[in-house]
């Protein structure tokens, strides 16, 4: 009985150290692959030179969609084709512009003298233009709270919301998370106390003056005044300026709504061997902010998503499950795509696996997070010393993404995303230096080679 057991472990163990080199062999060749043949970086090159920022509703967004569906057929899927979904269609109008004006004491003149100073601002995505040349007196508030404290001398003034990200955060994610609900509700609860203008410190510590555009969600309740943000520099010195005295500032936005549009998520797939009908998704989104080309936001999870079909039809792999390769419509300022994909994924009573988004950048790899059972997050875990080679080697908790977010909603499919370092993403988000320049290739690549192999562990074992 003993040696029986004994038996069984020994065949066990083996079975588990040949499967391990089996896995270790075939992530190996997802490497070596994508690092010496592949092709994320050219196709982000030609999505960001050549098509540039894709906001909902754009030109661009059109071009890109054709890329995109171009792109994944050219790579042999056994399915390509376009989901429809209606986006709303966000215009900027024309360049945002703000300047301050404040006096400046002169030495032997008591009344001193006005100067003027050009700040660098962009206004927030969804917001209305201030439909001509607007000018008040600024208030600094320093968070919500101060906003309160202040309430009764807010009408007709310019509110300028000073919330720093917390360099405390090693994780620049949660920072953004601590900070975005500024950007999200900063106007209309300003609006509330009768404002007439918001000015946002950038979602960003980096040390240049960009400033980092992004949705503001209005409240219906109250006038939907305009919005700008402001480069950190530039934030920096107003708040000086204000310590030493009154500073107006002149805004002047163009931001206006068009009819919601047609738009499309864009979806290919390779049909599983074993369980067609049980789906893995893996994705990024297509659409990006017009300042900048999106190169990291989310060029580089689209062309990851590419290359990890590319890869997988390269080395021949013929998947259990059926795996779909989606390039989201419209994350940027409305989540429409994800919210289709989930509807549409109800309506038919699909059975989803799980879901990966890859929408953090094209950075160094750190990680896979995941968000599903204990049982599932250990089954992950032992992962980790395959994965680790390739530069994920943290497995998190915490996994998803807003493309993915309405499939754990409606269908309950765990989660995850692909977690590169994130120090320097806030630095280009939503701003003109998301451009292809500031992607690196082989932090692009073993993007990929990550998600791939993770992918392939869990078409080959299930959760
Ligand atoms: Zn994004």
């Amino acid at each position: 009985m003993k040696k029986l057991k004994l038996l069984s472990v020994f065949v066990l163990s083996f079975f588990l150290t040949y499967s391990q080199t089996e896995d270790s062999t075939f992530i190996r060749h997802i490497a070596d692959y994508v690092l010496t043949y592949g092709n994320s970086y050219e196709d982000l090159r030609i999505l960001t030179k050549q098509i540039g920022g894709r906001l909902s509703g754009s030109p661009q967004m059109y071009k890109a969609e054709q890329w995109g569906l171009k792109s994944l057929e050219n790579v042999h899927p056994d399915k390509a084709w376009l989901q429809e979904c209606m986006v709303p269609h966000w215009v900027r109008g024309a360049a945002d512009e703000a300047r301050a004006s404040y006096m400046v004491p002169l030495k032997k003149e008591a009344k001193g003298k006005s100067v003027q100073k050009k700040l660098d601002v962009i206004a927030l995505g969804n917001s209305f233009g201030s439909g001509k040349p607007l000018t008040g007196e600024v208030i600094e508030v320093n968070d919500f709270a101060d906003l309160e404290n202040k309430k009764d001398q807010l009408r007709n003034k310019i509110v300028f919301y000073n919330y720093p990200f917390n360099p405390r955060f090693v994780q620049t994610f949660l920072a953004y998370s601590d900070a975005v609900r500024y950007r999200g509700q900063g106007p209309s609860r300003a609006a509330k106390y009768g404002a007439k203008g918001v000015i946002i410190r950038s979602m960003s510590h980096s040390t240049d003056n960009n400033p980092h555009t992004g949705s503001t969600n209005y409240n219906d309740s109250f006038p939907k005044i305009p919005a700008l943000a402001i480069g950190l520099r530039d934030a920096d010195w107003l708040s000086k300026q204000l310590n030493s005295g009154k500073v107006e500032v002149t805004m002047n936005t163009h931001g206006y709504f068009r009819q919601d549009t047609l738009a499309h998520n864009i979806i290919a797939e390779l049909s599983g061997s074993q369980n067609p009908n049980e789906f893995i998704t893996i994705g990024g989104h297509l659409d990006s902010w017009d300042p900048a080309e999106g190169a990291h936001d989310d060029g580089a999870g689209v062309v990851q998503t590419i290359e990890v079909l590319r890869v997988f039809k390269a080395l021949g792999y013929k998947p259990r499950h059926s795996i779909r390769f989606v390039l989201f419509a419209n994350e940027e300022n409305g989540g429409r795509g994800g919210a289709k994909y989930a509807e549409e994924a109800k309506a038919k009573g699909e059975k989803h696996l799980l879901a990966l988004e890859s929408d953090e950048g094209g950075f160094t790899p750190r990680g896979i997070a995941f968000t599903g059972t204990e049982a599932q997050y250990s089954k992950i875990t032992a992962w980790q010393k395959l994965l680790c080679p390739y530069g994920a080697c943290e497995i998190q908790t915490g996994g998803g993404g807003s493309d993915i977010g309405p499939l754990a909603r409606v269908l309950n499919t765990p989660l995850s995303s692909y977690v590169p370092d994130s120090q320097r993403y806030f630095d280009i988000h939503h701003a003109r230096n998301d451009v292809f320049e500031n992607v690196n290739k082989r932090e692009l690549e073993l993007g990929a080679v990550n998600i791939a192999a993770f992918i392939y562990l869990v078409d080959k074992y299930g959760l």
